[in-house]
């Protein structure tokens, strides 16, 4: 009886010393971390949802769940200070989306073994706002209805490498948060960001299509200038969009530039703020010179206005 009373002493003695040594070291092993994740927004704009840790950051995402709960978009964030301890995604509300209550979910993991790629998340309600678009009806002639009719092998390899283009997310793209400026000194808007254009062209067909950027008019050899730091990731003639420019300011951010006259800069090159990219015109598929400025998020075309009122991150 008494050797049980003792084995049970030093059982539960061991027990205890297991359990106290167990909490202090998960104690010092818990990561501290912030999530930012902004309450709302509208279709149209664009948000940044921030990581921020006492420890190196291994990976860290956010998704976005509609009113259904069905996920609706997955998005990796990537690092913003050398030390890996911050990380942001920047994410474009799209125009398409359902304005009502959605959820964004946000994943993070740490680079350290102890943790044993252990995910911390949050997940917090997001208000997603509607935008007024207006409605437009535009005739084109018999040039710029070929130009979107006529098919060619040309247009749909050009089709292809621009999608490819602006889906590339690649880690080491240099980050250039803003603050953005105009391309040039702009006087007016003809053609807004989001508008329902109804096309009418000369083979008869009809259709209804937004417009993916915003359209100023400049006469012909005014200078763009790239509105931000970034890297030029296309510089071509396009049969539809003419000669057209893409620069890239972070993993999946792009702004693009069409119907340029001339075009002054080279693939693969990297550009500071207010570096010359070529001169306004009225090349493919255009009814008078102007620039038609876009961005595109994640491939998610945005309102590239809201570059003017705020940082990317
Ligand atoms: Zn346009």
């Amino acid at each position: 009886m008494k050797e049980k009373i003792i084995f049970w002493f030093v059982f539960f003695g061991l027990a205890l010393t297991a359990c106290t040594k167990g909490s202090a070291e998960a104690q010092i092993e818990k990561p501290e971390y912030e999530i930012t994740i902004p309450e709302s927004s509208n279709i149209g704009n664009f948000i940044n949802i921030r990581f921020k840790a006492n420890k190196k950051i291994e990976k860290a995402s956010a998704v976005f769940i509609n009113n259904k709960n069905t996920p609706v978009q997955k998005l990796d964030a990537f690092p913003i200070n050398k030390e890996q301890t911050e990380f942001v995604v920047i994410a474009g509300i799209a125009t398409w989306w359902q304005p009502s209550e959605w959820q964004i979910k946000a994943q993070i993991v740490f680079k350290d073994k102890k943790l044993e790629n252990e995910i911390f998340e949050e997940t917090k309600p997001f208000t997603i706002h509607d935008t007024e678009y207006p409605k437009y009806i535009m005739k084109f002639n018999k040039k710029n209805t070929d130009l979107i009719y006529k098919k060619s092998e040309k247009k749909t390899e050009q089709k292809n490498r621009f999608a490819e283009v602006i889906k590339a997310k690649d880690p080491k793209a240099i980050l250039f948060p803003g603050p953005f400026v105009l391309p040039f000194k702009v006087t007016r808007i003809s053609s807004p960001f989001g508008e329902k254009r109804i096309s009418k062209y000369t083979n008869g067909k009809v259709t209804e299509r937004r417009h993916w950027g915003v359209d100023y008019p400049a006469p012909t050899g005014t200078v763009v200038s790239a509105p931000c730091g970034g890297k030029v990731v296309l510089a071509e003639s396009r049969i539809v969009t003419g000669n057209t420019i893409v620069l890239e300011h972070f993993p999946g951010v792009y702004t693009i530039y069409y119907h340029l006259h001339k075009i002054y800069v080279k693939e693969g090159v990297v550009l500071n703020q207010g570096a010359k990219l070529g001169e306004v015109g009225t090349t493919g598929f255009s009814t008078g010179p102007h620039l038609h400025w876009e961005l595109r998020i994640n491939e998610i075309p945005i309102d590239p206005r809201h570059l003017l009122k705020k940082n990317l991150y």
